[in-house]
């Protein structure tokens, strides 16, 4: 195992050159195009990580899987899919054409950024650090790791460059899909992420959702297990932005990636896997990471379709 993860990562070392570190929020920008780590956790709560591995981000989009989880688990399912849609977007995650031009004004799913402030708004708190808390305690379980925290200078920076994420919030808001206060809601949205986290984490996050919702390191139930079904799935069609379908192809199993560099895999009833690398392609996706992926589906036989 340690071999096929050491392997993937030097060949998705190869292809770093072509990427590019976030820059639209500064502090992204301080990251290191060239660190590259995978981790594999099983369903014995067994990880086993390759590369630099010892590289922290900030998990970005990753968070979204958390929140809607938490939301499905306090709203419920009816609830929570009345407000937003779960099919897969062609569209970048930051987009608001398709709001404006389709009726009923609804985010085509929870895991694009409209789609995720929503979710979030959906949450019985009306003070955002409570709000903010709950997600991260989410994110605690789900990795095991009680020390998980935001990275404020990350947080304060997306704050700051947050124009795009306010127009969709307050757009929302217009057409009334979503209600609430747009500045409470989106503060927490840009502390969740901003919470800080290693590859290891990442793969145990994955594999808590691999596993029916139950953390393999410290068998605690995180979410039922038709949560983690429908968290899967929403990973598989549209856990990498646009480029989901070509993911989908390439390393076939539910994914989620963020900007920070993070993608969290979740081979169901298998195992957790993921990558941190900040080289992004033009799609926002880990481009190293893709690659490590796509070699470690090959080489573990971890491909679902
Ligand atoms: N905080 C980022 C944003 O809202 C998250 C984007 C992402 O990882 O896709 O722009």
């Amino acid at each position: 195992m340690e071999g096929a993860l050491r392997e993937a990562v030097e060949l998705g070392r190869s292809i770093l050159g072509q990427g590019a570190v976030a820059t639209y929020i500064p502090e992204l920008a301080k990251a290191d195009p060239s660190a590259l780590a995978a981790a594999y956790c099983g369903m014995d709560g067994k990880t086993i990580s390759a590369g630099d591995e010892g590289t922290k981000i900030t998990v970005q989009s990753i968070s979204k899987v958390a929140s809607l989880g938490l939301a499905l688990n306090i709203c419920g399912e009816e609830t929570v899919f009345s407000k937003v849609g779960v099919e897969p977007s062609a569209d970048p995650f930051n987009s608001i054409m398709r709001l404006e031009m389709r009726a009923p004004h609804r985010p085509q799913n929870p895991l694009i950024n409209s789609g995720a402030i929503l979710v979030l708004s959906l949450l019985p708190f009306s003070d955002s650090t409570e709000r903010l808390e709950a997600v991260l305690d989410t994110m605690r379980r789900m990795s095991g790791n009680e020390g998980l925290r935001v990275n404020e200078a990350v947080a304060a920076s997306e704050k700051d460059t947050s124009d795009r994420n306010r127009s969709l919030g307050y757009f929302l808001r217009s057409v009334e899909a979503m209600d609430g206060d747009v500045e409470n809601i989106l503060d927490s949205y840009f502390r969740q992420c901003a919470i800080e986290c290693s590859v290891e984490d990442l793969a145990a996050m994955g594999a808590t959702l691999a596993c029916g919702g139950v953390n393999p390191l410290t068998g605690e139930q995180v979410f039922p297990e038709r949560t983690a079904l429908i968290l899967r799935a929403l990973m598989m069609t549209c856990g990498l932005y646009d480029g989901s379908g070509d993911f989908a192809v390439r390393v076939g199993f539910p994914a989620k990636s963020g900007v920070g560099g993070g993608i969290m895999g979740s081979v169901p009833a298998r195992a957790g896997v993921a990558v941190v690398g900040p080289a992004l392609d033009k799609r926002g996706n880990s481009i190293g990471g893709v690659r490590t992926l796509e070699m470690l589906s090959e080489s573990l036989s971890l491909r679902v379709l």
